[in-house]
């Protein structure tokens, strides 16, 4: 098991309990209480006595750090038995009630998530707001850190009211038919791409100038493979449509059902 790629700074932490013994099926979103970079919580987590750490953490600026890495148990949720099986995210937030986030960290932990989900076959986020649901992850694999420590407010109303929202952002992407890292076929007529992929997709113009304004340091260096194949680095939203980011090139992507119209956010 990897490290998501979408890590743009990685300082291990001491706290953690070393190699999961139950197998990833959970995800655990919580607030930092501290508008910081992931460079500044990796220093916070590697601190003598800290005692805490997570898996992954998101800076106000959407950049995304590894503290543990993701096939190891983080001291995060007050609960080892939950640690031992979510991937723990942590994200940047205000230091008072109700724990807002930015912009850009939200959307990066968009991003992260439906990673993480992709690359350890959970095949969509489940949400109920129900305590008495731990541990079923067919009913519920999302959980937040109020329910194993009481004193805890975390993840703050902000992220735990939008845990539903999280969860349908999250499942359009994983179920868009990409897969991170997967050779992707394409076929170019014109201007219109078409893909080798579950699902049916065209991809349409160029847009020369998004990377460049928007996904720095999201999509990693720029592989293309010769011909007409791509490896999918990225899959990313702008301006409410589904973005694929293929090896430095980035394509528009359309969704399309079996009959050729548009289907779903795109
Ligand atoms: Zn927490």
């Amino acid at each position: 098991m990897s490290n998501s790629k979408l890590v743009n700074y990685k300082k291990l932490s001491p706290y953690n309990s070393g190699r999961r013994t139950h197998k990833i099926d959970t995800v655990s979103i919580h607030c930092v209480v501290g508008q910081m970079s992931a460079l500044s919580l990796g220093y916070e987590f590697s601190k003598p006595f800290k005692n805490a750490s997570s898996n992954y953490g998101i800076g106000y600026d959407g950049e995304i750090g590894c503290y543990v890495n993701e096939d190891s148990v983080s001291w995060c949720t007050s609960s080892q038995e939950n640690d031992n099986r979510a991937v723990t995210i942590e994200v940047a937030s205000d230091t008072f009630a109700p724990y807002k986030v930015t912009n850009k960290a939200y959307k990066s932990l968009i991003t992260l998530l439906a990673d993480i989900c992709i690359r350890n076959n959970i095949k969509e986020l489940k949400w109920k707001a129900d305590k008495s649901l731990i541990g079923q992850v067919d009913k519920q694999n999302m959980t937040v850190h109020r329910w194993f420590n009481p004193g805890k407010s975390c993840p703050g109303d902000y992220l735990y009211n939008l845990h539903g929202q999280i969860a349908k952002e999250v499942n359009e992407r994983i179920n868009c038919g990409f897969k991170i890292g997967k050779k992707v076929r394409f076929t170019k007529n014109k201007n219109i791409y078409k893909a080798d992929c579950k699902t049916r997709v065209k991809y349409s113009s160029l847009n020369k100038n998004w990377k460049a304004k928007s996904h720095k340091g999201i999509t990693g260096k720029a592989v293309f493979d010769k011909g007409e194949t791509a490896i999918l680095k990225a899959i990313e939203h702008k301006n409410g449509k589904v973005f694929g980011v293929f090896g430095g090139k980035n394509y528009r992507i359309l969704l399309v059902d079996k009959k050729g119209k548009k289907t779903g956010k795109q």
